[in-house]
């Protein structure tokens, strides 16, 4: 019997189409598979269904990929119809679809506006052509920007944008320059990663054989700490370890139940969901996905059909997560109340030997007092935050 999902209001769809494969993604998705489009999406909208009454009503709906902005603004529409009619949204609820510059056109992004998407994440990665090259993109610098410029026009008041720093050739000028024009544009949210060379990816190919020179890792961290010295400078603050906003409104809500360990909704081939004290893993692909939809098998304990792999989670196991998650957010980090009321423990006495040892070190710190306070990174633990979060493994 599947528990009535009563925490979850944040539902994930996977999209996992792209025109063509970046050089360096290993994400779930694929190229060359856009004939399975339409019944996809057909699946899609059978799993939300599958959903209805299981969950609280929605209050952040992601899109992300693979390509989003491949469906149509119809199929979009058709979706959030589907999620609204079993699962229900809430009023005002954050709803986010990622783009790629290189696949909308203004009439495209109006049309998604009017479905009701009222955030925009654009794949942007970098303002210089040179970095777009290495890296794969189908999209060049011209097309970001009218892309931004665009969506602006079609009335999208929230822009959240992708940016990609320890690229080869890239200087930290360079990386400077990509934060400027950033800022310029008026974004009201950035996601800035460290590229990661991911095995059996063209890149990491091309890497190892020589052809491709990354930054070394003090160039990478530089590149990491003007970040965090410039964007505040151009109005826009750090909440998490990879992620700014202009304000706490303009935050991420939808990233924030990942990283305050909540439950919530994976839809789609490759989709991760969370409920309770287990986690679930759909089919990664297409075909299997669209073949599983047909029959919609009942699984046991009333998972989805979609649904491949089963993990559970230890309490220690969620409380560890908990402290590795919560801790990216570096304005809020985790409170002690909150994981009290959760786990009816203290976080100081479950981690008392991890949160001394980290406190001696200066990678964390307390603020405010009794239950209202809250641990946090500093800004060296913001630095080196793969030595805290291996604290709690
Ligand atoms: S557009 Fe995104 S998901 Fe698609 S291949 Fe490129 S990096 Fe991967």
């Amino acid at each position: 019997m599947l528990v009535k999902l009563q925490t979850m209001s944040a539902v994930y769809l996977h999209i996992p189409f792209c025109v063509k494969r970046c050089d360096y993604c290993d994400f779930i998705t694929y190229a060359g598979q856009g004939e399975f489009l339409d019944e996809y999406h057909q699946a899609l909208i059978k799993e939300i269904q599958f959903y209805g009454g299981k969950s609280s009503r929605a209050n952040s709906i992601y899109f992300g990929g693979g390509t989003p902005s491949l469906l149509s603004p119809g199929q979009v529409d058709a979706l959030l119809r589907a999620i609204d009619h079993s699962i229900g949204i809430e009023a005002k609820a954050e709803i986010t679809l990622e783009a790629n510059p290189g696949t909308v056109d203004y009439q495209e992004l109006k049309a998604f506006k009017r479905s009701g998407i009222n955030r925009l994440s654009l794949g942007v990665q970098s303002f210089i052509d040179r970095d777009l090259r290495s890296l794969g993109r189908i999209h060049n610098t011209d097309q970001a920007i009218s892309a931004i410029i665009q969506s602006r026009d079609a009335g999208f008041d929230n822009l959240s944008l992708d940016l990609i720093f320890g690229l080869a050739n890239q200087s930290l000028a360079d990386w400077e320059s990509n934060l400027e024009g950033a800022a310029e544009m008026g974004v009201e949210h950035l996601s800035l990663y460290s590229l990661i060379v991911e095995p059996g990816t063209p890149l990491a190919k091309r890497v190892e054989n020589g052809e491709v020179v990354l930054p070394d890792d003090d160039l990478a961290a530089d590149m990491y700490e003007l970040t965090m010295d410039k964007l505040p400078q151009l109005g826009l603050f750090q909440y998490e370890i990879s992620s700014w906003a202009k304000s706490e409104a303009l935050e991420s809500r939808h990233n924030k139940v990942y990283w305050k360990n909540q439950d919530y909704i994976g839809i789609g081939a490759g989709a991760h969901g969370k409920y309770g004290d287990r986690r679930v893993r759909n089919v990664s692909t297409i075909p299997a996905y669209i073949k599983l939809s047909r029959s919609q098998a009942s699984q046991e304990e009333g998972l989805s059909w979609a649904v491949e792999e089963v993990l559970p989670i230890s309490e220690k196991e969620a409380m560890q997560e908990t402290m590795m998650l919560g801790l990216r957010m570096t304005r809020e980090g985790v409170s002690a109340a909150e994981f009290l009321q959760t786990y009816g423990q203290a976080m100081e006495s479950v981690f008392d030997q991890e949160i001394t040892k980290l406190i001696k070190l200066g990678l964390v710190e307390w603020i405010g007092t009794g239950l209202s306070r809250r641990l946090i990174l500093t800004r060296r633990g913001i630095m080196l935050g793969n030595l805290v979060f291996q604290e709690f493994v």
